[in-house]
C-alpha cells in the first residue's frame, strides 16, 4: 500500500464533525439460543445450559463449556428470581437508546449483574429504580408483548 509522505490537507474540509453512524446488523442466536427466546417469548420461562461434564449452569446459555470445553446441548429453567451481584446506577438518557428502544426505561435507572436462582453466571439486565444493593432479592417484569429477545424481560424489581 502506498502511503504519500505528506497528505495533500485542504483547510476548507479539515476538523472535527459529531456525528452518529447507524450500523444496521441481523443477529443469528443459533438454533441452541433460539430455544431460549423463544422460552422467554411463549412461556415466560428462562432457560439456562447445563455442562454435561462438569455441572456448571450457564445464564445466558452456551453451547460450549468454558472451562472444559465440552459441548452442551441441556436446557434448563432457572430464576425466575436472582440476586444483584454487581451494579452501576445509570444517571442519564441516552438519546440514541432511547429514540431505538421504545422499551428503555427512562433515567436513573440500575445496571445490574444478576445470577438468577439455579444458575452458576451472572448476566447483565436493567434493574427498576437506584436504592440497589448488591445481594437484594430481584424479579422480573415481563413485557406484555413479547418478541423472543432478551428485552421480553422488560426489567428486574426488588422482590
Ligand atoms: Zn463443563
Amino acid at each position: 500500500m502506498f502511503i504519500p509522505e505528506k497528505l495533500p490537507v485542504d483547510k476548507k474540509y479539515c476538523g472535527g464533525k459529531r456525528g452518529l453512524m447507524s450500523i444496521p446488523y441481523r443477529y443469528y442466536a443459533g438454533l441452541f439460543l433460539s430455544k431460549a427466546l423463544i422460552a422467554l417469548r411463549d412461556e415466560k420461562k428462562i432457560l439456562a445450559s447445563r455442562c454435561p461434564r462438569c455441572g456448571k449452569v450457564f445464564m445466558p446459555p452456551r453451547s460450549r463449556c468454558e472451562r472444559d470445553f465440552a459441548k452442551i446441548t441441556e436446557l434448563i429453567s432457572v430464576g425466575p428470581g436472582g440476586v444483584v451481584e454487581e451494579f452501576t446506577v445509570v444517571n442519564y438518557d441516552e438519546p440514541y437508546f432511547m429514540e431505538k428502544c421504545e422499551k428503555m426505561m427512562k433515567a436513573p435507572f440500575t445496571m445490574a449483574l444478576i445470577k438468577l436462582d439455579g444458575a452458576d453466571t451472572k448476566f447483565l439486565h436493567r434493574v427498576k429504580g437506584t436504592d440497589i444493593k448488591h445481594g437484594d432479592r430481584v424479579a422480573p417484569k415481563w413485557a406484555d408483548e413479547r418478541s423472543a429477545a432478551i428485552t421480553d424481560i422488560e426489567w428486574f424489581e426488588k422482590a
